[in-house]
């Protein structure tokens, strides 16, 4: 039912991929996590949100591993009937001369506390459409330019119209990256005076949907953002808009959607403070802020670790800044509460891979989205010394991450860490978990005993796998991007791969091979009680702060009630 969320103004929560559960197929990884994470902390919170996003029935993709190491594709069908409530609400979008039908559907977030949020997943998969536009809400992430700018298309303009039939009162909209910047236009045509000693531009009253939008950008390089040729955007949206008007705010050259949602947003911000600055340098004269991401606490806490809380840091899961707390927990909880989280991942590395872990041994988990600026071979630039650092100190290596079906770089990478597990074979026990989603995510970042990341400086935004893995007092060992960089205390929180200098990306590998021979090993074999001090300052500074929690409730104060 939609009228109980109709009962006072909401700020509307626009994201191409949100993670509601981790068996809807409707995210592909960070972004989609964060999007989901937000909306599950509104719940808890009661910040009155409404997502928007599309239905992506036939998901992203479920990834197989062949027995050469390499990736196979598989659709992810899912039923959105068997988990959420059709909505009878329907709109029309013109897309390329043609009527597009948008219907919808009413997934509900619950917040364990009893709060709720409303998500709208947008559907054309309507008989009264043209078979050419059935599917354009079908697959995340899928098809070419043309495709990609019609799910835009519906996602924005479709979303705000849908929200309007509905009868949503909508106080703010909130971009979560710039796929749904159309909307903005769409505001803007409806904020029109009709004033004919106005030209064309000046009767856009665009300081008006400047009050309304908010953006949050997610990519600190310029081609990672959405681009549409003119040519393209003029045969979809003809007659939409004033398309001399529209370059004025979205790029002479192409339509650069950043560019539009940076234009028509009274408050933008980047997901970390190191993003803040990329992004200021990359967009000069825009006044970008910095609202550092976070992770659900109840989420993304392993169940065994939510039941330590659970039992001493009562109300951790609404007030996270209580976990400071944690060096109060006695030794032999946390430890035993660990490693009932590394036995769950070790169990399910043997099921799904054959490999058998040694709970005696560390286990340096990397897992993320498989792509060249992650680095995900930068173990292994030399083979012979990550031998010798295993002769003298034992670890096992866990890893996972899927590669965009035409991220070729990302799919070569996965075969090499497959090429790379089988050289190690004797000296170092690995394994490569096959399909990352967020129930994989959950067990490999509690269950592993070092997180680690090694991206190209200063090309991760945030990172959020760091953050689930301090939720679960686990230290991280990272190159000093994104988060990282408010987050590392060398010793305290975890360690730095290299050094904070621009460029600094080429001594990397070393640093990372030192680190671990001379600190991270070390410590773990040699001193216990040391190591769990460690992984108390793990939770007291970073679980308490790094969470969705006090993320949402920055853009509440800061952005919605600006
Ligand atoms: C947390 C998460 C991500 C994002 O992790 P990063 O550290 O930002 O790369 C991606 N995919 C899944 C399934 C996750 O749970």
């Amino acid at each position: 039912m939609i009228t109980p969320f109709l009962d006072r103004p909401r700020i509307a929560y626009f994201s191409m991929e949100i993670a509601l559960a981790s068996d809807v197929p409707t995210y592909s990884g960070g972004l989609g996590i964060l999007a989901g994470d937000t909306l599950r902390s509104a719940a808890d919170l009661r910040i009155p949100l409404v997502g928007v996003t599309l239905a992506s029935r036939r998901g992203y993709f479920r990834q197989e591993i062949d027995d050469n190491g390499r990736q196979v594709e598989h659709p992810v069908p899912w039923d959105p009937s068997q988990r959420a409530e059709s909505l009878e609400a329907k709109i029309v979008v013109r897309v390329n001369g043609r009527q597009v039908w948008v219907g919808g559907w009413l997934y509900i977030v619950q917040s364990q506390s009893g709060g709720t949020v409303p998500v709208i997943l947008l559907d054309t998969d309507l008989p009264e459409n043209d078979e050419r536009d059935r599917d354009i809400t079908h697959y995340l992430y899928g098809g070419d330019q043309v495709y990609r700018l019609k799910q835009e298309i519906v996602l924005g303009i479709g979303g705000l119209r849908m929200l309007q039939a509905l009868d949503f009162n909508v106080r703010n909209y909130h971009m979560n990256e710039g796929h749904s910047a159309l909307l903005a236009v769409e505001l803007m045509r409806r904020f029109r005076y009709h004033d004919r000693r106005r030209s064309e531009e000046q009767n856009y009253n665009v300081p008006g949907v400047r009050t309304l939008c908010r953006f949050t950008t997610h990519t600190p390089v310029e081609a990672g953002h959405d681009q549409f040729d003119w040519g393209l955007v003029q045969e979809l949206l003809d007659g939409f808009v004033d398309l001399d008007v529209l370059k004025q705010y979205a790029g002479k050259e192409r339509l650069n959607m950043t560019r539009l949602a940076l234009n028509l947003s009274g408050f933008v911000n980047g997901v970390a403070r190191r993003h803040a600055e990329t992004s200021r340098k990359m967009f000069p004269g825009y006044e970008v802020h910095a609202v550092t991401n976070g992770v659900h606490p109840r989420t993304w806490a392993a169940p065994t670790i939510a039941a330590l809380y659970d039992r001493h840091i009562a109300g951790w899961c609404h007030e996270t800044l209580l976990l400071n707390r944690a060096d109060q927990i006695a030794d032999e909880e946390i430890w035993s509460a660990h490693t009932t989280a590394k036995k769950q991942l070790i169990e399910r590395v043997q099921q799904h891979c054959s490999v058998t872990l040694d709970p005696e041994v560390p286990i340096i988990g990397f897992a993320r989205r498989m792509t060249a600026y992650k680095r995900p071979d930068l173990l292994f630039s030399d083979i012979e010394r990550l031998r010798t650092i295993a002769r003298r100190y034992p670890f096992q290596l866990v890893f996972a991450g899927k590669a965009h079906p035409r991220d070729e770089a990302g799919k070569h990478a996965i075969w090499d860490l497959h090429r790379h597990i089988q050289t190690l074979r004797g000296d170092v026990r690995a394994a490569f978990v096959p399909n990352y989603d967020m129930a994989v995510a959950g067990d490999l970042i509690a269950g592993s005993d070092v997180w680690l990341n090694n991206p190209l400086r200063p090309l991760e935004a945030s990172g959020t796998s760091g953050m689930k893995a301090a939720l679960n007092g686990v230290p991280q060992l990272s190159v000093l991007d994104g988060w990282w960089v408010e987050g590392c205390v060398e010793g305290v929180t975890g360690w730095a791969i290299g050094n904070d200098r621009e460029g600094a990306n080429g001594d990397d590998a070393e640093s990372l091979y030192q680190k671990l021979e001379e600190k991270v090993l070390p410590l773990w074999h040699g001193d216990r009680a040391k190591w769990i001090a460690l992984m108390k300052s793990v939770i007291s500074k970073n679980a308490a702060y790094f969470t969705s929690h006090r993320m949402l409730r920055r853009y509440a104060i800061e952005a919605y009630l600006r």
